[in-house]
């Protein structure tokens, strides 16, 4: 089958190339010509384990194209992926859907034979009935059918989420849309994955709700987390202790500095906004969205604080950038809180991460980076650790001592053992565990 990708990003060139894996012939598009061009050398634009064999492999077998002549995607497609960003709108935090209505403008320009426009970015209830409604504006003659497909992949393991998903959400009323995605996604219902079928502002409702909860879920081990520093509990054992239980489930159930990424923060606030709007506040994701904010910033409190109120001057090394382990994605990161208060206080910033430097050097100039997470640790006051990056498990804690100006580790992600880290001499703080543990 034929199927047109708009937007090489983190979700449309993953899509795109898994598609291609299960034997659908895919043409893939980008307005940044950029991308394209470095996509045909065979470069890939962002860091996505399994990402550039997946591409390579699916483009030597001529399953994959890359373009930026939507006229060439779409030829022969039967269905028409829009995967373009839907970032927060500045200044009212709304959801920006430009690139989504523009994709939908060029779309129509092209439409010869009837296909289904298939939204699979992230979008507010009502964007499908519009994109639905200017290609309809645009081209009356045209057939076409519009259907929702949000996608809930994660960065870092975006090809195992979207080959092993625990659902497909495919919203749309009509039974030719139906019958297309079916055929799409038949390998993976072949292995039983449930096909969900919903109406349009259902299945988008689904992915916001989705994405409200877990973030909901975050803030709430971060409180609890916080909880058990005040009464000497300890987070972790409480985790296991609910996450065991079948109603709640174990997952994001791990304290940390506040969820960041391309998708909580932008998608909480549209839904919120969306919810004011419509009369049916979402007081519980008001409340996320505003302690999550304050949560970051309190992280940089706490650096300051153990620094014993005496910053200027001192060292601070940094590991962890990314939003994430496994993506170099910099969108909305803690980091991005942190590391500026710091240099605020007159604080001098080390940092290293395994993918994420790149963009950070763009976003906090200031900021010295290290290509190597050791590197970070020379004449140190204090190290705090921000993304759990598997690398930064394994180092070797009496070098990273040796390193140091003064043994602190400030560890936000909870990687480290502490009574290991006591004995190799540092002052250890993490989240929500007792001091003796
Ligand atoms: P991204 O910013 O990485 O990529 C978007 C791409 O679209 C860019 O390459 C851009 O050049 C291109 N583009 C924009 N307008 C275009 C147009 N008119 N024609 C052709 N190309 C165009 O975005 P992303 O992270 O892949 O997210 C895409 C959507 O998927 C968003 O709505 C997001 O919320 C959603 N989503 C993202 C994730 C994730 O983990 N990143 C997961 C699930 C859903």
């Amino acid at each position: 089958m034929r199927v047109a990708m708009i937007g090489v990003g983190y979700v449309g060139l993953v899509s795109g190339a898994c598609f291609s894996e299960f034997g659908h012939d895919v043409v893939c598009i980008d307005s940044d010509a950029g991308r394209i061009a470095g996509l045909e050398r065979g470069e890939i634009p962002i860091y996505e384990p399994g990402l550039d064999e997946l591409v390579a492999r699916n483009r030597a077998a001529g399953r994959l194209r890359f373009t930026t002549d939507l006229k060439v995607a779409m030829d022969g497609a039967e269905a028409v992926f829009i995967a373009v960003g839907t970032p927060s709108r500045r200044g009212d935090g709304h959801a920006d859907l430009s690139y989504v209505y523009q994709a939908a403008r060029d779309i129509s320009a092209q439409l010869k034979n009837y296909a289904v426009i298939v939204t699979k970015s992230t979008v507010p209830v009502g964007t499908g009935r519009e994109v639905e409604r200017i290609i309809h504006a645009a081209r009356p003659d045209a057939e076409f059918d519009v259907a929702s497909n949000p996608e809930f992949l994660r960065e870092g393991s975006a090809i195992g989420d979207f080959m092993r998903p625990d659902r497909i959400v495919i919203g749309t009323e009509s039974e030719r849309a139906k019958e297309i995605l079916r055929r799409i996604y038949r390998p993976l219902s072949l292995r039983e994955t449930p096909l969900l079928f919903a109406d349009l502002e259902t299945a988008e409702l689904i992915k916001y709700a989705a994405n409200a909860f877990l973030a909901l879920k975050i803030s709430y081990i971060n409180q609890i987390s916080d909880l058990c520093e005040k009464v000497g509990a300890d987070v972790h054992d409480v985790a296991r202790g609910i996450g065991l239980d079948g109603r709640i489930g174990p997952k994001f159930l791990h304290p940390g500095p506040g969820y960041g990424g391309s998708c909580f923060p932008k998608d909480t606030n549209a839904l919120m906004h969306t919810a004011r709007e419509v009369g049916a506040p979402l007081s519980l994701v008001e409340a996320t969205v505003s302690y999550n904010e304050a949560r970051k910033s309190d992280m940089a409190e706490r650096v300051l604080a153990l620094l014993d109120g005496n910053a200027k001057g001192k060292r601070v090394a940094i590991l962890g950038l990314t939003f994430k382990p496994n993506t170099d994605d910099m969108r909305e990161a803690p980091s991005l809180t942190i590391l500026p208060r710091l240099r605020a206080a007159g604080i001098e910033v080390t940092a290293h991460d395994p993918a994420g430097m790149e963009e950070a050097r763009k976003l906090m100039p200031d900021v010295i980076y290290c290509e190597d997470a050791y590197e970070t640790l020379a004449g140190a006051d204090a190290l705090v650790l921000l993304t759990e990056w598997n690398a930064y498990r394994g180092m070797d804690i009496r070098r990273m001592h040796g390193l140091m100006r003064q043994p602190l580790v400030i560890d936000l992600r909870n990687v480290y053992r502490s009574r290991e880290m006591r004995r190799a001499g540092f002052t250890y703080h993490s989240l929500g565990r007792p001091k003796w543990r």
